[in-house]
């Protein structure tokens, strides 16, 4: 099975995603993880990317599908994935639909994280001081909310119309939220 993770910038979609690939061996494919890797190991585009990702804004589509595509169409990945942070706009999502139809895979489950923006500031906070990310702070925070609220959530009107869509309560505790997710999955 293929599932997308779906929420606002610090929602928990990756420590969902984590759960979901341990206990259903999936692959997660977190587009901000392998854009930071570009920057990690330094390459062409990782100091682009670095000013991009610090100050809140949106890589390109043409580097995030470059790096969406080499994933959906790994022949381990293949109905094994979980889309963390993808699509994140309009353009991106018919990308999606696109790349999947022409590798003969389609989405089973979609997951929307409803998180208040209040929740996501405390956890955002919380994570700066674990992982030092340099998005991390009050005014990308913000900033990375907005850009949600305006390019982001149409992809989630698109995605509610879908029988496979599933709003969670993303305020719950994080085990909870993983028992919901769980229990949706084994059916
Ligand atoms: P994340 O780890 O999902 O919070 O993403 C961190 C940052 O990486 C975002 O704020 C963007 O700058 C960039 N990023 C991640 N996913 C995408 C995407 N699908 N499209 C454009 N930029 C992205």
């Amino acid at each position: 099975m293929n599932v997308i993770i779906f929420g606002p910038p610090g929602a928990g979609k990756g420590t969902q995603a984590l759960n979901i690939v341990k206990k259903f061996k999936l692959y997660q494919i977190s587009t901000g993880d392998l854009l930071r890797n570009e920057v990690k190991n330094q390459t062409i585009i990782g100091k682009d990317i670095e000013n991009i990702i610090s100050k809140g804004d949106f890589a390109t589509d043409e580097i995030v599908n470059e790096l969406i595509k080499n994933a959906i169409f790994d022949p381990q990945n293949k109905n094994k994935l979980i889309f963390d942070g993808y699509p994140r706009s309009l353009s991106q999502a018919k990308n999606l639909d696109s790349l999947l139809k022409e590798s003969n895979q389609k989405i089973d489950f979609i997951f929307f994280l409803n998180v208040n923006k209040k929740t996501i500031i405390d956890r955002i906070e919380k994570r700066k001081a674990l992982e030092k990310r340099t998005d991390d702070n009050l005014t990308t925070i913000l900033k990375r909310y907005d850009t949600y609220m305006e390019t982001t959530k149409p992809v989630l009107d698109f995605y509610s119309k879908k029988s496979n869509f599933h709003e969670i309560d993303g305020d719950d505790k994080i085990e909870e939220i993983s028992s919901k997710i769980e229990q949706i999955l084994s059916v």
